[in-house]
């Protein structure tokens, strides 16, 4: 008898070779690998993974397939294990999601079948890649778009537009209690069991925020769509204290784990669309992010192998406490957003960009700690979209090989997108003194910082104008080399 193994984000029955066998003709093999039970990461990822794949496994068991679940030192090491205790005819895999997945399997000779876990295989994004002279975001989507026919009238997009992103930039409400709570589960025996057998990994214990089978998902999902999805557009870039997801879908997990499909997510937004429930610009917003954004950086991560290890800009710096929590900051924006990785493991797309990878990259933290420490703290962390959205779109560490400019900004954008700075020491408006803005004062030193390498780039033509007609710069830069030092010692 064949065996499938099943890599632990690639939990769903329709995906690969899974897809093509019953119950009864193979045997299925999921591994819990110890090596990857790093304390290093957030206890909320490593219970979810862990606790899914055994969700998994009886969820398979109770359709009728022989599973064999089974921990072991390393992924490899189970293989072998259940290979001497099994002797299957041959192994058989979904294409792995990563680089290290498919050199594992083709070291163990393990044959894989095409993955149609995304929407497009990477190979399209290549052959479409093909002889562009540079790779936008807004062409894949179009082009992805039209081919899969979401929200389109004929070749055309409804309502004419293809992006309404303009649309997308309110801050938040006066009133926050516009956004439901998110949904959450009870924690059941099974859960207890995975939490008893995990290091004491960093974060705080789950308490149910995040589905651990696809059941569960599929309810968030159903969620998402009859409650926020409507003002899902119009809020997409807000950030505040009073609510902690706002109208964000928060099933990155999910898709990423398998537990749910971009196409099965995609038809019920733009169902809901259809039928009046949501506006436009909440379901286009939604659906680019999946179609376009997703699909693009999980193209980009098998285009470019050596992405990881771009650092154009030449920084240097380590990951300063205020990231990790060994140190506090009177920083507002980056007190909350940590703590709020603390209890959940998950922070919305704007904090991620805008203010984490942004206060990195303004102090001039090395790539690679970022995309480390991000990679640890995520709950829904993966290779394939950590390394394009941290390297390429947050710190442009490749040099604008995927962003035309750098996600870079001051207090003011932080001002205008959420309410933290009405409750922080600092003054946004501010770039020397005591009560500057580190995120002000730190903006305008990276671009005279950076100031050479980005006068070619015509985009940054207005900040650098605007850096020219500084008068204090001097003093700007003394206050910028103080705060850097402060945030290494834990004291900004
Ligand atoms: C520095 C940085 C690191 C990131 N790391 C991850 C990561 O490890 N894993 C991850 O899944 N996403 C990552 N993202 C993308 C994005 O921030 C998350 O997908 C999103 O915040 C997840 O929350 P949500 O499900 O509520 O998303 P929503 O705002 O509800 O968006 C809907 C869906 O769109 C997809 N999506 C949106 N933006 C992106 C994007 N830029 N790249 C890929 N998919 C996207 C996700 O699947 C998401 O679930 C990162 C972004 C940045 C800037
Ligand atoms: S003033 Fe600056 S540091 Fe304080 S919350 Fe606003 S942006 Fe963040």
């Amino acid at each position: 008898m064949d065996t499938v193994l099943v890599f632990g984000d690639q939990l769903n029955r329709r995906i690969g070779a899974l897809a093509a066998r019953e119950p009864g003709e193979c045997r299925v093999l999921l591994v819990e690998s110890e090596a990857l039970l790093r304390p290093a990461r957030h206890v909320q990822r490593l219970h979810l993974v862990i606790t899914a794949m055994r969700r998994f496994a009886e969820e398979l068991r109770d359709a009728g397939y022989d599973v064999d679940l089974r921990r072991a030192p390393t992924m490899a090491a189970g293989i072998e294990a259940h290979v001497a205790e099994h002797r299957p005819d041959r192994v058989i895999a979904t294409e792995a999601n990563s680089r290290a997945g498919r050199a594992l399997c083709e070291r163990l000779g393990i044959e894989q079948v095409r993955s149609n876990q995304f929407l497009r295989h990477h190979d399209e994004l290549a052959a479409w890649a093909e002889g562009r002279r540079s790779l936008k975001l807004e062409d894949f989507y179009r082009w992805t778009r039209t081919d899969l026919g979401y929200l389109m009238d004929g070749d055309r997009p409804v309502g004419g537009r293809w992006n309404l992103d303009a649309d997308n930039r309110e801050p938040p409400p006066e009133d926050a209690s516009i956004f439901t709570e998110p949904q959450a589960s009870r924690l059941d025996e099974v859960d207890e069991e995975v939490l008893a057998s995990l290091p004491d990994a960093k974060g705080a214990e789950p308490v149910g925020w995040w589905a651990t089978s696809r059941r569960a998902a599929l309810a968030r999902l159903r969620h998402f769509v009859d409650h926020e999805l409507v003002r899902f557009g119009t809020y997409e870039d807000a950030m505040t204290t009073r609510s902690w997801s706002l109208a964000h879908s928060m099933l990155s997990p999910y898709l990423n784990l398998g537990l749910l499909l971009p196409d099965e997510v995609c038809d019920r937004v733009e169902d809901a669309y259809r039928s009046g429930a949501v506006p436009l610009n909440s379901a286009e917003g939604f659906i680019r992010q999946v179609i376009g954004w997703r699909e693009f950086v999980w193209g980009l991560y098998w285009l470019w192998p050596d992405h990881a290890d771009s650092n154009a800009l030449g920084h240097d710096g380590d990951l300063p406490p205020m990231f990790t929590g060994e140190a506090s900051t009177d920083m507002a924006c980056m007190a909350d957003t940590v703590a709020g990785l603390h209890e959940r493991a998950w922070v919305h797309h704007i904090p991620r960009l805008m203010l984490l990878s942004n206060v990195a990259n303004l102090l001039g933290v090395h790539p690679r700690h970022v995309l480390d420490w991000m990679s640890d703290t995520y709950i829904d962390a993966a290779e394939w979209v950590m390394v394009p959205n941290v390297m390429g779109m947050a710190l442009w560490a490749d040099g604008g090989r995927m962003a035309t400019k750098p996600y870079v900004s001051g207090g003011a954008y932080v001002n205008r997108m959420s309410d933290y700075c009405r409750g922080c020491r600092y003054d946004p408006r501010r770039r020397t003194g005591e009560d500057a803005c580190p995120i002000t004062t730190l903006y305008w030193d990276f671009l005279a910082r950076h100031r050479e390498r980005l006068s070619g780039n015509n985009r940054m033509a207005r900040p650098l104008a605007n850096l020219d007609r500084l008068s204090d710069l001097d003093d700007v830069r003394a206050r910028a080399a103080a705060a850097i030092e402060a945030a290494a010692e834990g004291r900004l």
